[in-house]
């Protein structure tokens, strides 16, 4: 017998690819994530759990448009990206390494090392000038969330900021500079992250790009009627432009009203479940949000990330399925952004 498959979902986790598509870091200040830290994610944990690549977001809070609080913005996630940098590094014997390459994560997992990879969270970071995003890009950024909460120059949010003035639409979806955003995304190599967008937004912008778009923290909105999840038509404009939903840990984008103590891995798999049965297993991915609101019973850590696995085997996920589902389709994305960039 030499084609055993091991069954052990310890033993399968750890051969696996895995990314977490979206953490986010403390600032300005945090304790050092070499050490074994309260927070969710630390490298200590990340190495317990198996964990091999994660995207740190640098994440920028909507505040009113002005140009004072836009510049500061900029500043702000200049500051967060070299902090995500400063991460790449060998302390305590644990190796972080900065990736910002489908080929750089695959060789840190070939090399043992944890892969560290740099996100933008909000396009308010870049206000009204897409020129800005050469040099987040420059710093790394792979990906970029067009909106957060509350509605920016690019695009309409999904959850607009009534405290900010903001209407239930501003532009009625992308606004002429948000694709003007979206096609310097394209020409950087730079994902456009569609979590957080508004409906409409994240419909235009998955036309818009001339690479696949990846939600990279949502959750499905058949099971779970939140404005932050993707409904059934969003789930099939994904899958028609090749893009990927990464479904994430958050209690309440899982089960209606939800705390974080009365969700399962059983919750969390079966939109997994759903979305793999609608729009097929390329087009499903795996977030956290750690330290952003996202954990549950059962993946309270990133230490615990071998539970997701053990449940979707019990399920009947195959290897290969789960090296998609675990980082293989973003990583598919990544690779799809550089072969389009110039
Ligand atoms: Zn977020």
């Amino acid at each position: 017998m030499n084609d055993a498959l091991p069954t052990d979902p310890l033993a399968v986790h750890r051969t696996l690819l895995t990314i977490d598509t979206h953490i986010d870091i403390p600032w300005p200040t945090g304790p050092d994530p070499f050490t074994q830290t309260s927070r969710k994610v630390d490298l200590p944990k990340m190495r317990r759990g198996g964990l091999a690549a994660g995207c740190f977001a640098a994440y920028v809070p909507q505040a009113t448009r002005t140009a004072e609080n836009t510049q500061a913005a900029f500043i702000r996630a200049v500051g967060m990206l070299e902090a995500i940098r400063g991460m790449a590094r060998t302390q305590a014997g644990i190796t972080a390494r900065l990736t910002t390459t489908a080929a750089e994560i695959e060789a840190a997992k070939r090399d043992d090392v944890l892969a560290i990879i740099p996100a933008v969270e909000n396009g308010f970071a870049i206000g009204e000038e897409p020129a800005r995003l050469s040099q987040l890009r420059a710093l790394g950024a792979r990906y970029l969330t067009i909106t957060h909460t509350g509605h920016n120059a690019l695009a309409d949010s999904a959850n607009p900021r009534q405290d900010l003035g903001d209407a239930p639409t501003l532009h009625g979806g992308l606004s002429h500079l948000g694709r003007a955003a979206i096609t310097e995304l394209n020409r950087l190599g730079m994902l456009v992250d569609v979590s957080h967008a508004s409906r409409d937004s994240m419909l235009q912008a998955a036309q818009c790009s001339r690479t696949p778009v990846v939600a990279t923290h949502s959750c499905i909105r058949a099971l779970c009627d939140h404005p932050r999840n993707l409904d059934n038509e969003q789930l099939d404009a994904l899958r028609d432009v090749g893009g990927v939903v990464q479904v994430t840990a958050v209690a309440a984008f899982l089960k209606p009203n939800a705390k974080p103590e009365e969700v399962t891995v059983a919750d969390f798999a079966n939109h997994i479940d759903f979305a793999v049965r609608r729009i097929g297993v390329e087009h499903v991915g795996i977030s956290s949000d750690f330290d952003g609101g996202g954990w549950f019973s059962g993946w309270s850590d990133v230490s615990e990330s071998p539970n997701i696995t053990a449940e979707l085997m019990r399920r009947g996920y195959g290897p290969a399925e789960l090296a998609l589902l675990w980082g293989g389709n973003f990583l598919r994305l990544l690779r799809r952004a550089e072969e389009v960039a110039e």
